[in-house]
């Protein structure tokens, strides 16, 4: 038995050689010798086949697949170099145009602009081979405000903030979550993603009233900044209930639904006191049986959405919280 097993042991020690055909013929004829009569060892020599084959057809396809990919990649830079040479064309068109009626470069450069609009959608996905959605979004964004930059300054200039802030904002609030995602951030802030979008987009929010009411004088800004404060807060404290309570997602959707019932019937009353500090409770001129003066209109809506939402709030909460003692 121990002689047995000492044979074994120097049969599978050779067996990766053996496979390899690297061994003597003197232990080959060993190998050979005992793998006919020992069913263990030929059960550990079809596994080291079974596995070297299976190793080697994954490294295959491994191989096959990068080879495949790098050929795909080299397709689309060469065809987003073939469309950025399209581009071109209208660019070097208007340049000539341009120059040729001596009319200032106004045309060539919004169509130039116009034309990086369209590479950014087209050559930069096509030519880079990671973070393509992030690049593809901030050069957008760099050729809009370029086209606005030479369309205000062909109109007589002055009004490029006017124009620009806002559309940034608007574009800010849908884009900006995928930009963040996408990109690391130091340690510290990595988990605080969430927290900046929110002031990211709060300063975007100031920064558009600001901007736009501008003109308008300050009365229109303190206006302006007033409705923002009191609609902000509804949402930012919806925000740090659904982030930062630590109860389960029931419960938190209570509270959401709640505060958004709250904002609802409210917020007007609040921003009429803060603004013309004139005291009203819309909702107590509640009056079912009349539907045709605005007050009571808001009123009776109001008091309908207290109830839904009440009701659903409290259905919400008693959920989670029944769940929230199971556990
Ligand atoms: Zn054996």
């Amino acid at each position: 038995m121990n002689n047995n097993q000492n044979q074994c042991d120097i049969v599978q020690d050779l067996l990766p050689l053996y496979y390899d055909h690297a061994c003597s013929l003197a232990s080959c004829q060993l190998v050979e010798q005992h793998l006919t009569d020992c069913p263990k060892c030929r059960n550990t020599y079809e596994q080291l086949a079974n596995n070297t084959i299976n190793t080697v057809i994954k490294q295959e396809s491994k191989g096959v697949l990068a080879r495949h990919a790098q050929k795909e990649r080299n397709a689309a830079f060469k065809a987003g170099v073939v469309i950025a040479g399209i581009l071109l064309l209208p660019i070097i068109i208007t340049f000539i145009v341009s120059m040729a009626n001596g009319g200032g470069l106004g045309v060539f450069l919004v169509v130039t602009a116009s034309m990086m609009l369209v590479a950014a959608l087209t050559v930069i996905p096509l030519i880079s081979s990671q973070k393509r959605i992030i690049k593809c979004i901030l050069c957008s964004i760099a050729a809009l405000l370029l086209i606005f930059f030479f369309v205000d300054a062909m109109n007589g200039g002055g009004e490029f903030l006017y124009w620009s802030i806002p559309t940034l904002f608007g574009l800010s609030v849908v884009f900006f979550p995928f930009i963040i995602r996408n990109i690391t951030l130091p340690p510290v802030l990595s988990d605080k993603k969430a927290l900046i979008t929110m002031i990211w987009d709060t300063l975007w929010l100031y920064l558009t009233i600001f901007i736009v009411c501008y003109r308008s004088g300050m009365a229109e800004m303190k206006t302006g900044s007033i409705v923002a404060f009191v609609l902000m807060l509804g949402v930012w404290l919806i925000f740090l209930t659904i982030r930062y309570l630590s109860v389960n997602s029931f419960i938190k959707a209570g509270i959401s639904t709640f505060l958004c019932s709250i904002w609802m019937i409210f917020s007007n009353d609040i921003c009429t006191f803060l603004i013309e500090h004139k005291r009203q409770l819309t909702i107590s001129h509640v009056n079912f049986s009349n539907w045709s003066t605005d007050i009571s209109f808001n009123a009776n809506v109001y008091v309908i959405i207290l109830i839904a939402g009440g009701l659903i709030s409290a259905c919400l909460i008693g959920i989670g919280i029944i769940k929230m003692k199971k556990r």
